[in-house]
């Protein structure tokens, strides 16, 4: 077989989605030769991370990127979340939190994926120090004691040898595979079904999240007064809802959703994405790293996939960073100290990222009248208390963990 040509690079990140060319844009001032490969071009429908999804993007995300430079190109176009209201549909408990009783001017901001992946892009353009492969894929993973190598196959093909491997390839990371770390998979059996839509009441700013016994209902604030609805339901009723035209897909949500902000119509294209818990049983390997849903790819009902792993990000180019400053000329960005550093760093906010989204996918899940007598009482308490309503909000707005000095605000 043709094996092609062969290069060196420090760092390769395999997979230039959300989270891998969040990382190479982090990376843009350490003197650090990047590549990126990648196999779907950008402009591409078939783009799995730059879609048209909405990304809620919590207020540490949104410092990461101003950080990273990135957030100039996207404040225009970031909405910003006034408020967050949860209720259960058919049941008394409901549950508000406000930007104003936080004391922050936003609890977040919601922002288009296509967007952010043209700024992630010019970022990477504008620094210069970045290499993107595209259309390219990794077809194999060879650790070694000096580097790690792979193979790549596409428009640039052959052996490309790096000191580092971050695999940023989500939830169904080759790179994962090929170095033999596994991963627990939790199949929720739920589809989630998204499109936008106009509502006939402004949406102040307000995101809603309603569960339903068929599954939770999420509805953003979009720029422009439009919104964006991510419904999840089994897979059966998932099919259904996709299949239907544009107004019976209208009165389906609108019987589900409810009338609070009013007659919704003016659905735009649907997408469909199957969800499932994935949890890598580490975050580092030999000469390798994992990062975003290559990591952890959570179910969307808390918004909490690509915080989480926009602050792997941070946590990892910190640490390249300082490593970097101390180390000199001996700086090996694979060093096993360095790795397991990283590693450890990012296990407390890993833990309790993913264990909050399965407990509220778990609890709200559940059809028990106990749970949901115990899920209204809970809600209407939450309503009422304003430690409690501060420890949620710290989660959602990405306030969790020892945060790297990125998502404090300072620079790297
Ligand atoms: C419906 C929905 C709504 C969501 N809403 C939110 C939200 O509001 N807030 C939030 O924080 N998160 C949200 N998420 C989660 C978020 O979208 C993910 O966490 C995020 O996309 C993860 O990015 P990633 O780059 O790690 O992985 P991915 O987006 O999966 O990207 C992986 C990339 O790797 C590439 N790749 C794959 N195989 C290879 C290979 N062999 N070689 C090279 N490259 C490869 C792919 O082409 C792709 O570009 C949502 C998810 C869903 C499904």
């Amino acid at each position: 077989m043709d094996t092609g040509t062969m290069r060196r690079c420090d760092l390769a990140i395999v997979g230039g989605g959300m989270v891998g060319l969040s990382l190479a844009a982090a990376l843009q001032g350490l003197p650090l030769d990047v590549v990126v490969i990648e196999p779907v071009l950008p402009e591409s429908p078939d783009q799995p991370s730059f879609d048209e999804r909405t990304t809620a993007l919590s207020n540490g995300s949104r410092r990461i990127l101003e950080g990273i430079g990135v957030w100039p190109a996207v404040d225009r176009d970031a909405t910003p979340i006034l408020g967050i209201h949860v209720s259960d549909r058919g049941r008394f408990g409901t549950a508000r939190l406000t930007a104003a009783e936080q004391g922050v001017p936003a609890l977040g901001h919601t922002l288009t994926n296509r967007l952010l992946g043209a700024a992630l892009r010019d970022a990477c353009a504008r620094g210069g120090r970045t290499t993107l492969l595209c259309p390219a894929s990794v077809e194999s993973v060879d650790p070694t004691d000096q580097t790690i190598a792979l193979q790549v196959r596409g428009a640039w093909q052959g052996r490309l040898e790096a000191r580092l491997v971050v695999a940023a390839d989500g939830a169904q990371s080759l790179v994962r595979r090929e170095l033999g770390i596994g991963a627990e998979v939790s199949d929720y059996r739920q589809v989630a079904v998204i499109a936008s839509l106009k509502p006939g009441r402004a949406h102040s700013h307000v995101a809603y999240e309603r569960f339903t016994p068929d599954g939770p209902i999420a509805v953003l604030p979009l720029a422009g007064g439009r919104c964006t609805a991510v419904w999840t339901l089994e897979p059966a009723a998932a099919q259904r809802a996709m299949a239907m035209d544009d107004g019976d897909f209208m009165a389906a949500l609108q019987d589900a959703f409810g009338f609070r902000l009013g007659r919704l119509s003016e659905p735009g294209r649907r997408f469909a994405y199957p969800l499932s818990l994935t949890r890598a049983e580490r975050q580092a390997g030999p000469r390798a790293v994992m990062i975003g849903n290559a990591a952890q790819g959570l179910h969307p009902v808390a918004g909490q996939g690509f915080n989480l792993g926009l602050r792997d990000v941070a946590v990892l180019a910190e640490v390249l960073a300082d490593e970097l400053a101390t180390a000199g000329s001996t700086f090996d960005p694979g060093h096993a100290a360095l790795l397991e550093r990283f590693e450890r760093w990012r296990e407390e906010d890993r833990r309790h990222v993913i264990g909050f989204t399965d407990g509220l996918v778990r609890l709200f899940s559940s059809k028990l009248p106990v749970i949901g007598l115990a899920r209204d009482v809970g809600m209407v308490l939450f309503d009422l208390m304003t430690p409690a309503k501060h420890a949620f909000a710290r989660v959602t707005m990405g306030l969790t963990g020892r945060g790297a000095r990125l998502a404090r605000g300072l620079p790297l």
